[in-house]
């Protein structure tokens, strides 16, 4: 599925139309510092390096009791934070270390893009298990400072501990909206619901990473889009400027668990036109291979970290083009209506019935 020639130690070798696939269970036996040997301070004074990415005066980063920042006056700051834990929303077997880093960021950058926000600063702490290296560390540190420099973030501050048995991870991010911010309660009744990117692709990912790891054909857009999602903060930025987004979240639990946060904040319910979703061909190939329900994983799946908003009909037209014309898409998926229920409603209409359980972190023991 991707090469893991250099990393751990290969486990099998599968070919396939030519191809060679080496399949590998990420162990990092080259790779031997225990980080008792260099200690937290040692460790910190490593990862600490290149963190800061707009020096400017006044800007205290890693290193003292407090970080210290500017806040750009007039301006709202946003605050956000989400925690990863080992086994709960990652697992090391079949993520790289960057890959872990990066979308410990991504997530929480995804946030700050459902208000309209630009992420400035970020804090980092990690909960570190016995058998994690410092080099590990270290490929981790690279994937969030990949992704800090892809979004212009710098890295103030955190906290490092002993954790007895799993990796966590913890960001913070700090960012400002220029304007307001938007938020989950301004939708209105007749709104359209729109969402910025296809959906089920981080739930497809997943599912072939845990269990059809050896398909042969490439699959790796929905690998990519659950091993590295990308948050759509310069598309939320876009979508604030134009001031015409009513209400907006990020799609991190699942399209039906986030539009709930937005109709339940609003007031409001929702009918989805279940025909008038967005699919990858990717997406969609995958789930009939495997005879997967397309729409219980688009809707239920969770991951996607695209955004759901919703505006009024008359100012679609005018959003959809703008982002288009900056690569972006624009997706209409439902309306918002009165009541306070979700409806799935058929191309002809009909309501249907499609098991939709959203993530629900204190529900079912999630499977990574
Ligand atoms: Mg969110």
């Amino acid at each position: 599925v991707r090469n893991y020639t250099s990393e751990g130690e290969v486990v099998s070798l599968a070919c396939f139309t030519g191809k060679a696939y080496f399949i590998v269970k990420h162990e990092w036996k080259g790779y031997v510092m225990k980080i008792n040997e260099i200690g937290e301070f040692g460790l910190i004074d490593r990862l600490k390096k290149d963190v800061l990415i707009r020096k400017y005066e006044g800007l205290i980063g890693i290193g003292d009791d407090c970080a210290v920042i500017k806040t750009t006056f007039g301006r709202y700051t946003l605050l956000t934070t989400d925690m990863l834990i080992e086994g709960v929303h990652f697992n090391r077997e079949y993520m790289k270390p960057d890959e872990i880093g990066y979308k410990a960021m991504a997530v929480n950058l995804s946030d700050i893009a459902a208000c309209g926000g630009i992420p400035k600063d970020a804090l980092i702490s990690l909960g570190v298990a016995e058998d994690v290296t410092v080099e590990y560390l270290e490929e981790i540190y690279r994937g969030i400072k990949e992704s800090a420099e892809e979004f212009l973030v710098n890295i103030i501050g955190g906290d490092t501990t002993r954790s007895s048995s799993e990796l966590i991870i913890n960001v913070v991010i700090i960012g400002e909206v220029e304007d307001k911010p938007i938020l989950r309660s301004g939708a209105k009744e007749n709104d359209l619901i729109c969402v910025t990117g296809y959906l089920g692709d981080s739930a497809a990912g997943m599912h072939l990473l845990t269990n059809n790891v050896l398909d042969p054909d490439d699959f790796s857009a929905i690998i990519n889009k659950h091993l590295r999602p990308y948050p759509y903060v310069t598309v939320g930025r876009k979508i604030a400027r134009l001031g015409t987004a009513h209400a907006m979240i990020d799609i991190s639990d699942g399209l039906i668990a986030d539009l709930k946060h937005v109709c339940k904040a609003s007031r409001v319910g929702a009918d989805i036109y279940t025909e008038k979703l967005p699919f990858s061909d990717s997406f969609e190939i995958y789930c009939e291979k495997y005879e997967l329900d397309l729409l219980q994983m688009s809707l239920s799946g969770g991951e996607d970290y695209c955004l759901l908003l919703t505006l009024a009909e008359s100012d679609y037209q005018l959003l959809k083009a703008e982002l288009e014309a900056e690569h972006s898409k624009l997706f209409e998926i439902g309306r918002i209506v009165n009541g306070d229920e979700i409806r799935l409603l058929d191309g002809d209409g009909k309501e249907i019935d499609v098991d939709v359980r959203g993530w629900d972190h204190f529900g079912e023991i999630p499977q990574c």
